[in-house]
């Protein structure tokens, strides 16, 4: 018997077994739909559910969000992290407002114009709020297709992407969009969960090609990892009398505004380095273990060379970004977090015979 179309299993399925009672699920106007898509963005439901009650107490409609100072926004999104989207919603309200007259637009390719919202939000907030057929393509939505298709290949690869789409524009059904939309949510989120899929009860798995392969966890293909590039610094150590030097860095970049000890390129400048800051040649030098910290992009191999001075400092400090750092006394400003680590570690200097 041929397997009936996977809208058909999947609308039977959301009959019995899908969500109904979430609180974006009663008056699903696109103001409510939207403002929970963005929050679910990276967000599981349980967490959302407080937030979006409160969001919506305050401002039950887009031009109560717009009116909203933004400072307000922010605070009322306090612990939801990725705070990008609530600058978003606040800006995306407002030209809901002033362009279209607090009206959501209908268009799929004006709704997109809005910041914040990309091809799947709109159609979550044109299928689910006014039926209108779009599909959508979110995290959940993604694994259910990349399982029942088997699809090899990282679904942020243009190409999967592209292919993804082509699928879930297929599978849409004629009619009863907003459910098929909210079923499919559902199947991911319930059922076709990332780690441990119950496919034994799942309406679509005859179908499954996933699961059919013996191993529908392997699908989505995960991201594949970068090796970061490594690159070195020395951090210089210039200690006096349980004072170090620290040098402020430029507002942007890399430790932007932090305390950090002035860097040289390589151990051979630290004499030179140290007679140029303080006036005083060092009295010992010594070159400390080679440590890594790591950022998002790539790493940095941090070797220390700490030196000692012959004598008190007999430069003067007419650089702002120059600071005498005093460790038993530690003045607040924002240090470095390998700086931090190093100077909670740091020995009392030897002492220059
Ligand atoms: S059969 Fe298993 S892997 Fe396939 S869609 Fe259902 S839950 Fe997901």
């Amino acid at each position: 018997m041929p397997i009936p179309p996977f809208s058909d299993l999947l609308l039977a399925w959301f009959d019995d077994h899908g969500r109904k009672d979430l609180p974006w699920q009663c008056e699903r106007t696109p103001y409510r739909v939207w403002l929970s898509e963005v929050m679910l963005q990276q967000t599981q439901v349980q967490t959302v559910i407080p937030y979006f009650e409160r969001f919506t107490q305050r401002y039950p409609d887009v031009a109560d969000l717009a009116a909203a100072p933004l400072d307000d926004v922010l605070h009322l999104w306090t612990g939801l992290g990725y705070y990008a989207r609530a600058r978003n919603l606040h800006k995306a309200a407002r030209m809901v407002v002033s362009h279209y007259g607090g009206v959501f637009p209908r268009e799929i390719e004006t709704l997109m114009l809005l910041p914040g919202i990309g091809r799947s939000t709109a159609g979550a907030i044109l299928s689910l709020s006014g039926g209108q057929r779009h599909p959508i393509l979110d995290g959940n939505v993604k694994r259910v297709l990349t399982r029942l298709h088997a699809i090899e290949g990282w679904p942020g690869r243009p190409e999967i992407d592209k292919r993804l789409w082509a699928l879930a524009e297929t599978h849409l059904p004629d009619a009863r969009v907003d459910d098929y939309t909210q079923a499919i949510m559902d199947l991911g989120a319930t059922l076709c969960t990332r780690t441990r899929p119950t496919c034994a009860i799942c309406p679509v798995s005859d179908g499954c090609l996933g699961l059919a392969s013996g191993q529908p966890t392997a699908f989505p293909t995960p991201k594949p990892r970068r090796t970061n590039p490594t690159r070195s610094t020395c951090f210089l150590l210039l200690a006096h009398e349980g004072q170090v030097l620290l040098e402020q860095r430029p507002a942007s970049g890399l430790w932007g505004g932090l305390w950090v000890f002035p860097q040289i390129d390589s151990t051979v400048e630290a004499a030179g380095t140290c007679a140029r800051l303080t006036g005083q040649p060092p009295a010992t030098i010594n070159v400390l273990p080679t440590f890594r910290h790591s950022f998002t992009h790539f790493h940095l191999d941090i070797t220390p060379v700490r030196c000692a001075l012959a004598g008190p400092p007999t430069t003067v400090l007419d650089r702002t970004d120059l600071l005498w750092y005093n460790t038993a006394d530690p003045p607040a400003v924002g240090l470095a977090a390998p700086v931090k680590k190093l100077m909670a570690t740091l020995a009392p200097a030897p002492r220059p015979d």
